[in-house]
């Protein structure tokens, strides 16, 4: 860690540029039962239809597309609960750059399974008792591999908020914007991309319930750590927010909301049985908070980041069957 200078709008732009070679056009989906039922317009950035599944491959690929020569050589590692893995994985194989992933012993089977099925070393860890940032470090430092964590670089940062831009892109201004919160990484690139395109709108992050740590920590005015929330959302399962993300969320984005897991149960099944979509819990987040609370969302023009849509099947049936 040498510098430390945050990301900016112009940084987004151009992670749009670099990626776009390789990223799916992803779709803006509108739902109209759902406008008349919340008496307001909504549109979707559906990143469960990117590549990999996730918004994750957009951080991963415009980091790893400024590795030098040196380090692609050498290779890239990462930790992650999942998407991150993937995205890193995806993004390596398509560059050739060797990767090692440290992943949760828990972690989906769907999602171990593809980041091994993109060719990538993994080395697995308890999630509740071990460091991972840790173990990526001292990998990174025996094989001279280059570590790209899951949320807290500003190449990630950049690359994430490509999604919100591709969403303005097509929606124009909006009134309200509400994407996921995990480590912050979405959040603070998305924020990044609307306060530049749309400048009146009004940024909401939404967390679990059962880990709200950034909504603790934006009511603090420092990070708060708490332990690994017991929720559905496990891409948003994270402890703390970043020392890149803390401050671009402390200075762009409005308020932090949560839903429960019960809300995003409720949510997925919306998602496919009037959309036709299958949305992972935590790609959920959004709409649950705007539902939860109508009369705040009445009338306006709202953009939600549906993050992903990785979720075992089963995992997927047993969930709804509940
Ligand atoms: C990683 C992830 C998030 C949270 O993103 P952060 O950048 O960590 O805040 C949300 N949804 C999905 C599907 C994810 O994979």
């Amino acid at each position: 860690m040498t510098e430390f200078t945050l990301p900016t709008y112009d940084d987004v732009a151009a992670a749009t540029q670099r990626i776009q070679p390789y990223i799916n056009p992803t779709p803006v989906m509108t739902s109209r039962s759902l406008n008349e039922a919340l008496e307001a317009e909504v549109f979707f950035q559906c990143e469960n239809f990117q590549r990999m599944g996730a918004f994750k491959f957009r951080g991963a690929l415009n980091a790893l597309l400024q590795f030098t020569p040196e380090q692609r050589k050498a290779g890239v590692v990462a930790f992650s609960s999942g998407n991150h893995a993937q995205g890193v994985a995806l993004a390596a194989k398509l560059l050739s750059i060797p990767a090692t992933i440290v992943m949760p012993l828990d972690a989906p089977a769907a999602k171990l399974a593809a980041t091994r099925g993109y060719g990538a070393q993994v080395v697995t860890y308890d999630r509740y008792s071990e460091d991972r940032e840790q173990i990526g470090r001292d990998l990174a430092e025996k094989h001279g591999l280059t570590l790209i964590p899951p949320y807290d670089h500003p190449h990630v940062i950049a690359g994430q908020g490509t999604a919100t831009q591709a969403l303005l892109a097509q929606t124009g201004p909006l009134d309200v914007l509400l994407t996921p919160l995990g480590g912050g990484g979405l959040l603070a690139g998305s924020a990044l991309a609307a306060r530049h395109l749309s400048p009146g709108i009004t940024i909401y992050g939404v967390e679990p319930a059962a880990g709200n740590d950034g909504q603790q920590s934006l009511r603090a005015g420092k990070i708060i750590r708490i332990e690994t929330p017991k929720t559905i959302a496990d891409g948003a399962q994270t402890q703390y927010l970043g020392r890149y993300t803390f401050p671009l969320i402390q200075s762009l984005v409005d308020d932090i909301l949560t839903a429960s897991d019960e809300q995003l149960i409720a949510e997925m099944r919306f998602f496919a049985e009037r959309m036709k979509m299958v949305v992972e819990p935590t790609g959920c987040l959004g709409l649950a908070a705007v539902r939860a609370d109508k009369a705040r969302f009445r009338g306006k023009r709202i953009g939600i980041v549906i993050s992903g849509g990785n979720v075992d099947i089963s995992r997927f049936g047993t969930l709804l069957a509940n």
